[in-house]
């Protein structure tokens, strides 16, 4: 048995802002089947206080950076956490990271400072009993918990960095570096820095002992100067101890034939009683009953998703006979470009502004086509539900996206493996033919049957990816191949 402390700024169903909290609320229940034992390490939000059960202190800290706190071990939303109870850092109700202006907390250096500390001293022991030998840090927030190990006293655990996105680094101010509790030696060695600023993520990119990122191709592509944000080389010099590991869904979240998000749950024989949700999400959206191929998206409005290029493609993709639901929010310039489209597409085109997770769901299970146009997309979650739940993604060659679906072009059509539609590169013209495309297949309608059956049948589950991850820390640990058998 292995144990291991995720440590992370969200989880799924506590607190989510996106594909992060899917992955580090899902990954331990798939990892327990593999002799692996995970707790959670999390701020001690309102959401995650309030669902905190069993609750006992492990110990209780008069200052930690700026105010009383406590480390409260429980069961929250499903998982084993512990949970940094310090109210002077997370007593803030709303988005982990924005305040009401919508802009990052000014203190969010020392927020997840804070969190990365705690996770560094329950490695040396603080949590009692449950003394982990493997730190799994994911993304930035948790980003100097390598760097503490390294540079503080050493703890027995092992160090993991998980990137579920580069894109995010923690980039404050050096003026902090005093108030992190992080030995000088860090700031001497230039772990920490990055151009004259503190770099959180980069510190633990250079410093930990393992690091993943969520899928195989995006794990190359960070190497590059067009997909690595800056870090390309230091990603580089540590290529060895990179790898890829290609997120799975919580397939009981998340499943068409038991989810009660559905207005009619269906499998991959009864795919046709999709309708129904089909026509439920159209009055939802006031789109009108026409047959053409109904377009969706579920997203952060943003230019990583590439969702500016699908604004100035809404007029094609409806003279072509396609319609299109957006559920998201994010760019103000995004945002008004669906609002716009809907004024003058009234009954083709619907947009919902906001974050809601059973319509998302709903939408999984009676749109058409799942449109994910990234730019880039570190592993992406939404082309996976589509796959399992028949809504056909559309998808830019990149990132995970290029690992999980399997182009329609006419090969495969004929192999009987295409899952959906693939576009290069990641531009208005290439997504434009992509829409135009899947409108033609969507008129053939045993190609697209069979399309929607073949992805319902492909394995997007976490036991292959939850595998991956357990040979990782056995392999950290120094635990041989064949013992692993017998443990
Ligand atoms: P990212 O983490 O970059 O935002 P992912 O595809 O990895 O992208 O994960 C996004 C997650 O957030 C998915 O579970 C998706 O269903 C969910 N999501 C995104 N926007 C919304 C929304 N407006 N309402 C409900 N769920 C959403």
């Amino acid at each position: 048995m292995i144990d291991v402390l995720s440590v992370a700024s969200e989880a799924y169903p506590l607190i989510k802002t996106g594909g992060l909290a899917d992955v580090t609320g899902a990954l331990p229940a798939a990892l327990a089947a593999h002799d692996v034992t995970v707790r959670t390490l999390l701020p001690g939000y309102p959401a995650v206080m309030g669902a905190l059960e069993d609750a006992r202190a492990l110990r209780e800290f008069g200052d930690y950076f700026g105010g009383p706190a406590t480390l409260l071990a429980g069961r929250a939303g499903g998982l084993d956490v512990i949970v940094l109870d310090a109210p002077h850092l997370y007593a803030r109700a709303g988005n982990p990271y924005l305040g009401p202006d919508r802009k990052d907390w000014p203190d969010n250096w020392r927020r997840f400072a804070a969190l990365s500390y705690a996770a560094y001293e329950i490695g040396g022991g603080a949590a009692g009993e449950f003394q982990p030998q493997i730190l799994h840090c994911h993304d930035w927030q948790a980003g100097l918990v390598p760097a503490y190990v390294r540079f503080n006293s050493p703890t027995p655990a092992k160090t993991i960095l998980t990137v579920h996105n580069i894109a995010f680094q923690g980039l404050f101010g050096f003026e902090i570096f005093n108030e992190l509790r992080l030995d000088y030696r860090a700031a001497q060695e230039s772990a920490v820095e990055y151009y004259g600023l503190i770099n959180y993520l980069k510190a633990g990119l250079q410093t930990a002992d393992q690091l993943t990122t969520v899928s195989p191709t995006y794990a190359l592509e960070i190497k590059t100067q067009a997909y690595g944000m800056g870090l390309e080389g230091l990603l580089s010099a540590r290529a060895d101890a990179l790898v890829g590991i290609t997120n799975g869904i919580d397939d009981r979240e998340w499943d068409p034939q038991t989810d009660r998000a559905l207005h009619t749950t269906y499998n991959h024989n009864s795919i046709e009683t999709r309708q129904a949700n089909r026509r439920a999400l159209e009055l939802r959206f006031n789109i009108d009953d026409t047959p053409g191929p109904l377009f969706s998206v579920v997203s952060r409005l943003t230019t990583q998703k590439g969702l500016d290029m699908l604004v100035g493609l809404v007029d094609d993709l409806v003279a072509a006979g396609g319609k299109l639901i957006v559920l998201g929010s994010g760019d103000a310039e995004i945002e008004n470009g669906f609002a716009g489209a809907v004024m003058r597409h009234p009954g083709k085109v619907g947009f919902n502004r906001g974050y809601d997770e059973p319509l998302s769901h709903l939408i999984q299970g009676g749109a058409d086509v799942m449109v994910v146009p990234s730019r880039f997309e570190p592993c992406g979650l939404t082309q996976l539900y589509g796959l399992r739940y028949g809504c056909v993604p559309l998808v830019s060659r990149v990132g995970g996206l290029a690992d999980t679906v399997i182009d329609a072009n006419e090969a495969a059509i004929e192999a009987g493996v295409a899952t959906g539609i693939v576009f290069a590169p990641a531009e208005p013209y290439a997504l434009r033919d992509a829409l135009l495309r899947a409108v033609q297949l969507h008129a053939r309608p045993k190609v697209w049957r069979k399309m929607q059956r073949r992805g319902m049948k492909s394995d997007v589950s976490w036991d292959a990816s939850a595998e991956k991850y357990a040979k990782l820390y056995r392999k950290l640990l120094g635990v041989k191949e064949d013992d692993q058998q017998d443990d």
